[in-house]
């Protein structure tokens, strides 16, 4: 496949969502590299503020705290076409940010409004110039509802759970596969319950179902609808 689009159309914002372990940041990844734009996983941005607030022994119910923190908090993606890595006030966070437990952190520190303004304000400016494919919950939702293309991936939940279980066991992780598989069922209800930016498909998106399909062709189907945008 051709690398390099150098129509006037190049910039597109490229909006994925979908429940945890759907395969979107391995595929927006992949197309982020296939279309040379960047990729912005802003899962990893409210992992980064649960990392923190547990470093700080900041609780949940505490928002005044809470809000100091987002004030002392510095988020900076170092852009990296194998795998972006993600710097919390200047330490590489990217592999302690995957835990187990900030994996839950992150989804209760993402129900609070003021760490959700702080960090679609962060996502939009990152944005902003297009060139992007951004994965998330809310991203076609609110982040950027006028995205160019809009995915919302998804996969049933012992497929997510089996290839997460594959995940951590390639990084040395042992992990029990219903234990992985309860996590991912609480966490999808903790984001699809939640009063702000919950976890749903935009109507305009186009809905992929990864479970029987390998990265290559979730990549290839997604690349062909924005082709088929790009030129139409
Ligand atoms: O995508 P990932 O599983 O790393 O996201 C961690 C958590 O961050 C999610 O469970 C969700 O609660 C929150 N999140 C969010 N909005 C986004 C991306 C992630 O609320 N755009």
């Amino acid at each position: 496949m051709e690398k390099v689009y150098n129509d006037n159309k190049s910039r597109y914002i490229i909006a994925i969502d979908g429940p945890a372990a759907s395969g979107k940041s391995t595929t927006a990844r992949l197309i982020a590299s296939e279309l040379q734009y960047v990729y912005i996983d802003t899962g990893a941005m409210y992992r980064a503020c649960g990392l923190r607030s547990k470093q700080l022994g900041i609780s949940l119910d505490n928002v005044p705290k809470i809000g100091e923190m987002l004030d002392e908090i510095k988020i900076e993606i170092v852009f990296h076409e194998a795998g972006n890595r993600f710097l919390l006030n200047g330490s590489d966070v990217s592999e302690m940010i995957r835990e187990k437990d900030i994996s839950r952190l992150a989804s209760d520190i993402s129900q609070i409004g003021i760490v959700r303004e702080r960090m679609v304000d962060l996502q939009r400016d990152l944005g902003k110039g297009g060139g992007v494919v951004m994965d998330g919950r809310d991203i076609g939702t609110v982040v950027f509802p006028h995205a160019d293309c809009k995915f919302f991936m998804i996969a049933d939940v012992d497929t997510r759970a089996q290839r997460r279980v594959i995940e951590l066991k390639a990084k040395g992780i042992e992990a029990d596969f219903e234990e992985v598989r309860k996590d991912l069922i609480w966490r999808d209800n903790n984001d699809s319950t939640r009063k702000l930016a919950p976890l749903r498909k935009a109507e305009d998106a186009i809905e992929i179902d990864t479970t029987g399909l390998t990265i290559d062709e979730q990549v290839a189907e997604i690349v062909i609808n924005i082709k088929n945008k790009m030129y139409a």
